[in-house]
């Protein structure tokens, strides 16, 4: 029997875990118990969402696949012999290998930043950003927030600071990003848009600005200034697993897996690579939905492999970007088009909750309470305060257009 492994739990390898129920035995390893639904992490800063309500526990999806789940860290794959080394002591072999390892926290080399700054990478993260914050707001006398990054990220979680924060005289925000302006390859609408809503809270914006070095208390700018730091959020992007380059799957450090149009490895051909960890040719944005749809073709490919059929070419489904500011508002972002109103909100959290329902059909009576949970948490925290409100109710049906080029 032909032994199929995927590396990670995460939107790339468990759609495609899923994709190859009952066709095949798979097994799936992950360092976490969870699966994680990182695009609404930024939720966890305000406490509009829980970390109940962004986890699945994997070894009860993957079993309902009818696969093995194996709770341990991948600490080296040994391609030519077919192995994989595990943190754990003991090794996994493998006939067939999908890897969906996502991308690490990077900090550019950033002097201080791994030990002071708070990443922004995993429920865990987050659900501690929320709490500092609130211990923060707790002890009445001001304090100062560096948000270091200006896109999607960055963007999202000044949002969900200024939804819980906002009215405190107590806190100084300031967001330091090295681009001209905040989300640097959205239309520039956006940006100016952005801008006039964060104006009356005295958001401090230091664009063009580079962070050099962060410490306890500061954050240091390449400019010489040096900015009070009661808490640094890191955002400032990703980088490959250390794993790929210490099992020779690339040419040296910061180098992702490169993957032809079908996924496979162009080096090894039982190796399919899905998600964040890849570099395709002619280059795609790191996003969940690109993750989900090759992790699903992925899998497709691995069955063709294994009944000698040609393998499908991976098509980017083109889908537009959707980015909320707290209760502030939202933007769909689409190519040089831009719709801006808060009734996007609900659009991202209706992706939300069809993504999590899809990993987690409701028919067992523990999906059913989780499911319950989601919604009740959703019509609680953003349901409820837009529909007891005129004033928002009415900016929930005005969605403007910002940009249409
Ligand atoms: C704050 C934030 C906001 C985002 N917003 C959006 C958005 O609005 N829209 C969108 O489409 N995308 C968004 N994204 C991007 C999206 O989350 C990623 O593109 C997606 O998670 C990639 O899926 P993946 O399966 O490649 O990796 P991941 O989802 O990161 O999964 C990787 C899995 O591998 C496991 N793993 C890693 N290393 C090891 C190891 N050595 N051993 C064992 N297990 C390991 C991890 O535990 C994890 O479960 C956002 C991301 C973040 C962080």
């Amino acid at each position: 029997m032909t032994r199929v492994v995927i590396l990670g739990g995460g939107f790339g390898g468990l759609a495609a875990a899923q994709e190859l129920a009952g066709r095949c035995q798979v097994t799936l390893v992950d360092r976490r118990k969870w699966f994680e639904y990182l695009p609404a992490i930024h939720e966890l800063v305000s406490g509009v969402k829980k970390p109940e309500h962004l986890r699945l526990p994997l070894a009860e999806l993957v079993a309902r696949m009818g696969h093995r789940f194996l709770l341990d860290e991948v600490a080296r794959i040994e391609p030519d012999n077919h192995r994989i080394d595990l943190v754990s002591g003991g090794s996994l072999p493998y006939d067939l290998l999908i890897m969906a390892l996502g991308g690490v926290d990077a900090t550019q080399r950033v002097t201080g930043a791994r030990d002071h700054a708070r990443f922004f990478k995993s429920v865990d993260d987050c659900a501690g950003i929320g709490s500092r914050l609130a211990e923060l707001a707790g002890k009445n006398r001001v304090f100062d927030v560096v948000v270091v990054g200006g896109g999607l990220e960055g963007v999202e979680t000044l949002g969900e600071i200024l939804r819980r924060f906002r009215s405190y005289e107590s806190i100084r925000i300031h967001l330091v990003d090295g681009a001209r302006r905040l989300l640097r390859d959205a239309p520039p609408e956006v940006d100016r848009h952005l801008r006039s809503l964060i104006q009356p809270y005295g958001v401090e914006l230091l664009l063009q600005e580079r962070v050099i070095e962060v410490t306890e208390g500061t954050v240091r700018l390449h400019s010489g200034r040096e900015i009070p730091s009661d808490l640094t959020i890191w955002t400032g992007g990703i980088g490959p697993p250390p794993v790929l380059e210490r099992s020779g799957l690339t040419g040296g450090p910061g180098e992702w897996l490169e993957v032809g149009q079908t996924l496979q490895s162009i080096e090894q051909e039982g190796l399919f690579g899905v998600g964040d960890l890849v570099s395709l040719p002619g280059g795609l944005s790191k996003q969940a939905y690109h993750a989900l749809d090759m992790g699903r073709l992925a899998a497709r490919n691995l069955e063709r492999l294994v009944a000698g059929r040609s393998l499908l070419p991976f098509v980017p489904s083109a889908k537009p970007m959707l980015l909320s500011f707290g209760d502030l508002s939202g933007y769909l972002i689409w190519e040089g088009k831009v719709l801006e109103g808060t009734a996007v909100n609900l659009a991202k959290e209706s992706v939300y909750q069809l993504v999590m329902g899809r990993f987690d059909p409701p028919s067992p009576r523990r999906s059913l309470g989780r499911l319950g949970s989601r919604l009740a948490a959703a019509g609680r925290e953003l349901v409820w305060p837009t529909l007891s409100s005129v004033g928002r109710l009415v900016g929930m049906g005005r969605l403007r257009v910002l940009a249409w080029r």
